[in-house]
């Protein structure tokens, strides 16, 4: 009841910072003012569940009151004695009108009304701004697998912030990013050694995809423009990504987006619910490949673009021997093979990419999120040998060979923070760590196929996806699921009426089954 009352005033307080900010009266007014609305028990609960620390974090986000009769400013929790909180340091810490910041993927009326902020981080745990802790089962969006708050890449940020704040990439450079280079090739299939720096998976995506098309074009083969992407993928957001990505909702109301795309099917078949790893059937539905190259002529096609895994959409893993089908046919053809792996990069699978787990080399793989364990936002992209060669090597040693490239390629500080990362990986095996929690955790996913709402269960390495029964409208219980899950103090993304599940590679056990408890409670209610 109290956690009740304390959820409805403070979304009270979002509702109407301004008001309160500019509220004056004497204390016992304000007192009167709270009491009416059951602020003062409230106030005594939260007293009750939090200290130190997280006592001031959730003070100090209380609005501010100004007591007339005093002539001071109090935050709210001061009012009632719960914390001596300096005025200037209270004052710096407004409270926040939510409503002009317009939220990337979100209902935004909806969330504004019951807003769900992370104040704080540390190891496998979100604070939110009611001051629970919130284990974060997705490890943010799929990037923070070493866990939060990781020392060594804050030292990492602050030293280079004081050395090399900023570098222009553009016919100029900095040793780190050359370094970061040398490090990620190492980690990468031998025959991928060229990097290119983006800032996020779209930005990867989009890269990837120009230079599959210049790489045609240096070669002579310029009327290979066409690409291949799949139903039920995620891309990204940019022209390019969203164009050969296959969610309906991402596309419908952006326009026709770049001519020349086809979709393969999904790979999620009836068959195969709960099926735990790779599905034994569906390899042949690499062969729509084959169909829309007979198609549209195999000299056409540029590239294919897939997720080994697909993430967005739920955990779709590749049914046995698909991947190496779709390797087949690309080199029948001389058609580049992109593997998206900005999910699936740096252990999700339990190996350092997809490309190793299912034994397939593609030409150019896409990578973000957990590059800087999430920390600053950085993609990159690799590419094969000989793609590189063929833009870089032609044309005359003093003109600009690929016209591409963004402001922030290569920033110095994000690479400091992916150099940092990788070394925590490196030195706590963190992908071996990813194998190893692998098998516990899908036992723990898949414990709860019982549950009558849950409709099929997939998973790989540390990724699991949870298709719920749609209600009324679809993605409605999804996002349910989701928003009482934050509330009974887990984090994990839903996708339509997809739920995944992607734990820090830094989790114990206890936390997985921690996970599990709360998602069976969750979905026993329905
Ligand atoms: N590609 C894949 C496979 C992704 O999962 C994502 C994001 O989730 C992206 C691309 C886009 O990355 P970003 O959101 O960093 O632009």
């Amino acid at each position: 009841m109290p956690r009740d009352i304390s959820r409805s005033l403070l979304n009270w307080w979002f509702k109407e910072p301004h008001l309160l900010q500019q509220a004056d009266g004497t204390m016992e007014e304000f007192q009167y003012f709270f009491a009416q609305r059951e602020a003062l028990e409230t106030v005594v609960y939260l007293d009750d569940v939090v200290g130190g620390k997280d006592k001031f974090d959730l003070i100090a986000n209380m609005p501010i009151i100004y007591c007339r009769a005093c002539q001071t400013r109090s935050r709210v929790g001061c009012v009632f004695g719960l914390s001596n909180i300096p005025d200037d340091r209270a004052m710096q810490l407004l409270a926040n009108d939510l409503e002009h910041h317009w939220c990337p993927f979100t209902a935004n009326r909806d969330f504004k009304a019951d807003p769900r902020l992370v104040v704080r981080a540390e190891g496998v745990h979100y604070w939110n701004h009611w001051g629970d802790k919130v284990l974060d089962g997705a490890s943010g969006l799929f990037c923070v697998p070493a866990g939060h708050g990781r020392k060594e890449i804050q030292e990492a940020v602050a030293n280079q912030l004081g050395e090399l704040d900023y570098g222009p990439h553009f016919q100029l450079g900095h040793p780190l990013s050359f370094e970061l280079a040398e490090v990620l090739r190492h980690c990468l299939p031998d025959e991928l050694n060229y990097l290119f720096f983006t800032n996020s998976g779209s930005e990867s995506v989009d890269t990837a995809l120009k230079v599959a098309l210049a790489y045609h074009r240096a070669r002579g083969d310029g009327h290979r423009t066409q690409l291949v992407g799949r139903e039920r993928a995620y891309h990204g957001v940019n022209f390019g990504g969203m164009s050969v990505g296959g969610m309906g909702k991402n596309r419908e109301a952006f326009g026709v987006g770049l001519p020349g795309v086809h979709h393969m099917r999904h790979t999620w078949l009836e068959e195969n619910r709960f099926t735990r790893g790779e599905p034994e059937t569906g390899a042949e539905l690499a062969d729509d490949l084959q169909r829309i190259v007979d198609f549209v002529g195999a000299t056409n096609v540029a590239a294919v673009i897939v997720e080994p895994i697909a993430g967005g959409t739920g955990c779709l893993v590749p049914p046995k021997g698909y991947l190496k089908r779709l390797r087949e046919i690309c080199d029948r053809h001389g058609i580049v093979l992109i593997f998206d792996e900005v999910i699936c990069g740096f252990g999700r699978t339990g190996k350092p990419f997809a490309s190793h787990s299912f034994d397939v080399t593609p030409d150019i793989i896409t990578m973000a999120k957990a590059l800087t364990n999430g920390t600053v936002p950085m993609g990159a992209v690799a590419f094969r040998d000989e793609i590189y060669h063929a833009i870089v090597d032609r044309g005359p040693d003093d003109a600009v060979e690929l016209f591409h490239g963004y402001t922030y390629s290569g920033h110095p500080v994000a690479c400091a923070a992916a150099l940092a990362s990788q070394k925590i990986y490196r030195d706590d095996g963190l992908f071996e760590r990813a194998a190893e929690l692998s098998p516990y955790f899908l036992d723990a996913m898949f414990s709860l196929k019982d549950i009558p709402v849950i409709t099929d269960i997939r998973g790989y390495g540390l990724l699991g996806g949870i298709d719920v029964a749609p209600s009324d409208r679809a993605g409605q219980r999804g996002n349910e699921v989701m928003k009482r899950a934050f509330r009974a103090g887990l984090h994990i993304k839903a996708t339509a009426d997809a739920l995944l599940i992607a734990p820090p590679f830094v989790a114990e056990r206890g936390h997985i089954d921690e996970i599990c408890d709360i998602l069976r409670n969750v979905l026993e209610a329905y």
